[in-house]
């Protein structure tokens, strides 16, 4: 009897998860749902290319429309999974169906932490998950527009580069004290903060947001104890995992589908991918990541367990932002206690910062320095020592380093 294996959820994780399966031999049925209007598509242009207009939609998917039907995969839209019965092995969907199950792998990514503050509702006030977001967004987003940006994580900083080369008038909005605080390192929080200065946005730092105002839209940000006037909102504010079903099937969640290092849940032909999932680090501890590597690598990962070949996920995590002209590469995980060595002179728009554990490279962030971030990426997943005068060193090309 051929078996069959149900999706939840059509992003980048489940429409790896169905090439991938069909690429390590699985040959029975491949059912995936998705609630949204859309085949799988890429998100990291939402906040770039495509709110910038320089992106059709039609690029913005995966996979041309054929790919599903010749994978042999019946892919459901505009549907959500309802319920999980992990005793009759069957997924009940929003139409009324039931799909029955030999393998579930849940793909459901995250939802967008919501701001809970008086007039948060207001019409005017924009988040920034999927292609109907954008486009909701476009509407209001027009060239002289004040533009308040609540978060100055990536999403907040991409919109507001995009904003600023529109010609909106942007402010942003972050109650801690730098820029992307939580993702990157200090040296490059003080580059991002003082480009998009000069680019003509204004930043408001350790200002958190307390309430909107409006008549019937949003007029009004409170922030720091003042008000500012403003046409419209784009709140950045994180990401959840949706684990909401997992959780009510009774499998392990603690911020995210719990996986182990075969992206298994704690039922054993259930598995899970991306952006949901809380998993094993490389280096040990439990993290949940919102990356494309993170649901390309784990989609894998699932497929060959599911196909019969487990293979330990340990990958090196990496990420990338684009913001005006300057592309920021980050591969590893830095640590506060981590030493970091600056490569390169920030004035000149081109460099990177190593950061060294124990003498081995464990992350690296680097600006318009591609090469730098691909032998940085190598120095890790090889953990490599190296000496910091040495990756300090610009007159030493970094590919002697390897
Ligand atoms: C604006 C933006 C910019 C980004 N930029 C970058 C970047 O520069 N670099 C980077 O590495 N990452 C970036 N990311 C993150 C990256 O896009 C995600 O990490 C990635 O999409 C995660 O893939 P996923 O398959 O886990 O989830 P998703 O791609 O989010 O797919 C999950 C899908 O499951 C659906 N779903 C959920 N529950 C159900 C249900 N019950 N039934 C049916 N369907 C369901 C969801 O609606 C969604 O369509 C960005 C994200 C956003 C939003």
């Amino acid at each position: 009897m051929s078996e069959k294996i149900v999706i939840i959820g059509a992003g980048q994780a489940g429409c790896q998860a169905v090439q991938s399966l069909r690429a390590e031999g699985f040959t029975g049925a491949i059912t995936m749902v998705g609630d949204e209007a859309y085949p799988p598509y890429q998100r990291p242009p939402l906040s770039k290319a495509y709110l910038q207009g320089q992106l059709e939609r039609p690029r913005l998917f995966l996979k041309p429309d054929a790919f599903y039907a010749e994978a042999g995969c019946d892919l459901l839209l505009n549907i959500s999974a309802t319920a999980i019965d992990r005793v009759a092995r069957t997924v009940e969907l929003s139409d009324g169906r039931k799909l029955a199950y030999d393998k579930l792998l849940l793909t459901t990514g995250g939802h967008v932490r919501k701001l809970r503050c008086p007039g948060a509702e207001l019409p005017g006030i924009f988040y920034l998950k999927t292609i109907a977001d954008v486009d909701a967004l476009q509407a209001a987003f027009l060239p002289a527009a004040r533009i308040a940006i609540v978060g100055a994580g990536y999403i907040g900083l991409e919109v507001a580069a995009v904003g600023a080369k529109r010609g909106l008038q942007v402010t942003v909005f972050e109650a801690m004290d730098r820029v992307m605080a939580r993702a990157v390192s200090p040296v490059l929080s003080e580059f991002f903060a003082a480009e998009h200065v000069k680019a003509g946005v204004t930043l408001k730092l350790n200002t958190g947001v307390e309430g909107f105002e409006g008549e019937g839209k949003v007029e009004r940000i409170r922030a720091g104890g003042r008000l500012y006037d403003c046409d419209l909102v784009l709140v950045g504010i994180g990401v959840l995992g949706n684990d909401e079903l997992a959780r009510a099937a009774g499998l392990n969640c603690s911020d995210g589908i719990v996986v182990d290092r075969n992206a298994r849940t704690s039922d054993p032909v259930i598995y899970a991918a991306g952006d949901c999932t809380r998993h094993y680090g490389r280096e040990g501890g439990e993290l949940r990541l919102e990356c494309v590597q993170n649901a390309i690598d784990q989609a894998k990962h699932a497929a060959m367990a599911m196909a019969g070949k487990p293979k330990d996920y340990s990958e090196v995590p990496w990420f990338w932002s684009d913001q005006y002209d300057l592309k920021l590469q980050i591969a590893g995980l830095a640590r506060p206690t981590d030493t970091p060595v600056l490569r390169g002179n920030p004035a000149s728009r081109k460099f990177s910062v190593f950061h060294l554990r124990e003498g081995k490279v464990a992350a690296v962030e680097a600006v318009n320095a591609g090469q730098d971030y691909m032998i940085g990426r190598k120095l890790i997943a090889e953990g490599r020592a190296v000496e910091a005068c040495r990756l300090a060193d610009f007159s030493i090309s970094i590919k002697n380093l390897l």
